[in-house]
This record gives C-alpha cells, sequence and structure tokens, in this order.
C-alpha cells in the first residue's frame, strides 16, 4: 500500500509501506477516501515538532471499513467511518466523561503507533472506541469532505467557541483565519453570535470563505492595532466573547487585551511562545478555557448536521488532489496557496 512518509524538514514524498492488517482483535482497518492535510502537519514538514524521519504522517481521514478484529462489536465490513485526530479506548473514566484525548490507553497517529492518516489503508486500534460511524452507508460525494473535518478542525472550532461561552445575539471576535478560525466562525453562528469579527491576515480567499462562513468583519490589523480596530468598530465596548485560534504569543497578547472584564478566552491554538498577562487576567476577572478538542467527542454531535448539510465546513479545503500528489499539497499549504488541502488515494 501507498503511505505518505515524512523524509526531512521540506521534504515527503508517497512511499510503499507494509499494508494494513488487523493486528489486534480490537483493529479494524479502514480503506482511505479522503484525508487532510493539517495546520499541525506543517509543523513536521517545517522540521519544527521533532519528528523522526521515516514517520509516516496525517491524522485526518474517512473512509470504508475493510477488515475487522474479531471483538469489534459496533461496526461491519463495509461501513463508514470518521477517525478523530487521537485514538482512545472509549471506556475509561475519560473517555466516559467525555475527554478522550485524556485517555489512559490513547495516543496520536504516527506517534503512540507507526500508523498515520494520509495513505490508502489504515490499522485503526480500538476500533470500537476510537472511530465514529456514519449512518446511511456511504455518504454523497458532496459532503466527503465535511465528514472530513469532523477528524479535527470543526470540533476543534467548536471547542473554542463552546469553552468561550459564545451566546445568542453577542459579539464574538476570533483570532485566526486558518481552517480552525474558519470553523470556529461556522461555530459561532451556530451558537447564536449576532456579530462575528474575524482577525485574519492578508489572503483574499481566506477573507471570501469567512464571510461566507458567517463574519461580519474582517480586519488584517495584527497586535495593538487590531486591539485598536476592533474597539473602534465597537465604539469602545469589548466584545462579548474572544475565541483564540492560532496559539502564537502575539494573538494570545491580543486575545488577553481584548477579552471582556468576567469573560472567558476559548482557546485552541497550539501554544508556541505564549506568556500570559496574568495580572491583567486577575484584575478583570478573565478566565481561559480551552486545550486540544475531543474530536471523539463532539463529532457524533455535529454529525447530523454536516450528513443533511446545515454545516457546510467542507468549503475550508480549497484544494484537492490525488494521494500521489502528497508533496504538493504540503507545499501549496505551506507556502498559503490554499487554506486546507484534501488527499484522495488512487484506489478509490
Ligand atoms: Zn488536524
Ligand atoms: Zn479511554
Amino acid at each position: 500500500m501507498r503511505a505518505v512518509v515524512f523524509n526531512g524538514p521540506y521534504d515527503v514524498s508517497v512511499e510503499t509501506v507494509p499494508d494494513a492488517r488487523v493486528e489486534q482483535p480490537s483493529d479494524v482497518v479502514v480503506a482511505v477516501r479522503a484525508a487532510g492535510v493539517c495546520g499541525s502537519d506543517l509543523w513536521t514538514y517545517r522540521g519544527q515538532a521533532n519528528v523522526t524521519p521515516g514517520s509516516r504522517i496525517g491524522h485526518e481521514f474517512v473512509g470504508e471499513v475493510v477488515e475487522v478484529g474479531s471483538d469489534v462489536r459496533g461496526m461491519a465490513v463495509g461501513d463508514w467511518v470518521i477517525a478523530p485526530f487521537r485514538f482512545s479506548c472509549g471506556e475509561c473514566e475519560y473517555c466516559r466523561s467525555g475527554l478522550p484525548t485524556s485517555c489512559v490507553a490513547g495516543g496520536f497517529w504516527s506517534r503512540e503507533v507507526v500508523e498515520a492518516g494520509q495513505g490508502e489503508f489504515v490499522r485503526v486500534p480500538q476500533a470500537d472506541g476510537t472511530l465514529v460511524k456514519v449512518p446511511g452507508g456511504a455518504p454523497s460525494a458532496e459532503r466527503i469532505p465535511s465528514l472530513l473535518t469532523l477528524s479535527d478542525v470543526l470540533p476543534t472550532g467548536v471547542h473554542a467557541v463552546t469553552k468561550a461561552g459564545v451566546s445568542s445575539g453577542s459579539t464574538a471576535v476570533i483570532i485566526g483565519d486558518g481552517a480552525v478560525g474558519q470553523c470556529a466562525i461556522i461555530a459561532a453562528r451556530r451558537a447564536g453570535a449576532e456579530e462575528i469579527i474575524v482577525l485574519g491576515g492578508q489572503h483574499s480567499d481566506r477573507k471570501s470563505l469567512a464571510e461566507q462562513f458567517g463574519a461580519n468583519l474582517f480586519l488584517s490589523e495584527r497586535g495593538d492595532d487590531a486591539v485598536e480596530a476592533v474597539l473602534e468598530h465597537t465604539t469602545g465596548r469589548y466584545p462579548d466573547h474572544v475565541v483564540e485560534c492560532v496559539g502564537t504569543g502575539g494573538s494570545f497578547d491580543t486575545a488577553v487585551k481584548l477579552a471582556r472584564p468576567g469573560s472567558t478566552i476559548g482557546y485552541v491554538g497550539l501554544p508556541h511562545g505564549v506568556n500570559l498577562d496574568v495580572a491583567r487576567l486577575f484584575a478583570r476577572n478573565i478566565g481561559i478555557a480551552g486545550g486540544v478538542a475531543s474530536a471523539r467527542y463532539y463529532a457524533p454531535l455535529l454529525l447530523d448536521d454536516v450528513l443533511e448539510g446545515r454545516l457546510n465546513s467542507g468549503a475550508v479545503f480549497t484544494a484537492e488532489l490525488g494521494l500521489e500528489q502528497a508533496a504538493l499539497a504540503y507545499q501549496l499549504m505551506d507556502e498559503r496557496r490554499t487554506i486546507k488541502a484534501l488527499l484522495k488515494p488512487e484506489a478509490v
């Protein structure tokens, strides 16, 4: 079978690797129909994630079950499934309380197991706990990209908005215009926000997608200029909610400066070089909540809305390529020539 392999900084290729097969009774093998390239895969791609060369890569995939271990109860050959970006047992205290990212027996693709999402087939451990089954058999081709967002970016956007407590009729600021920020716009709209202000960059494709998803105002200012631009727009009133989807020190700084006294900042950006101004948080009673999103928890809650076309988060995939063109997909994402890339194994 073919799969994407990270060879070193700025070098990924599609290689022939050992065929996926059931190894434990709780495994299934999934034939991948669509896999995503994630912003966090770019950390690996750029050599900033301490990943061993030769590792497989990718943690977002949907597909069809083609082989089932003898202990698997919840799915059969032919079922369509969504794989969250982390596998989990479904039975421990964290899985049962809606926090499968803290599963005591779980782990990440290509870290705790060698398997990863960008390939023709994937052996999925603890399949009953890990996978989310798509009801009704094979989905229409049109729905597949949105189903794929349930692996990571849509649950992550929803987590940020949920933790920020975005409420009906409110004003929400979303920091970030990548796939997660875009999904946070969808989530804020879904939560009933009346005005959504996005702090993004200079790319017109991101601005138009944000507007398509429901942003009322898209600002390209950064740092204190962004804070000033928002407050000018709101005539000095601090926004009801701030949602942080980037993870840099600058982004957190902006979030803290914009946060309304008494509010909670929702954050899902993987933190890099963040020093929080805790004195300001203290003085203004600002809370911080969020972290790594449990896609396995959120995906079933969002699945019906995706299948019935009420959530069209698949529009974040602005490029679709064959699996063999994975190197090009990474290049396009690295150079910000596409928001997010979808890979389709040729075997389909
Ligand atoms: Zn991802
Ligand atoms: Zn667990």
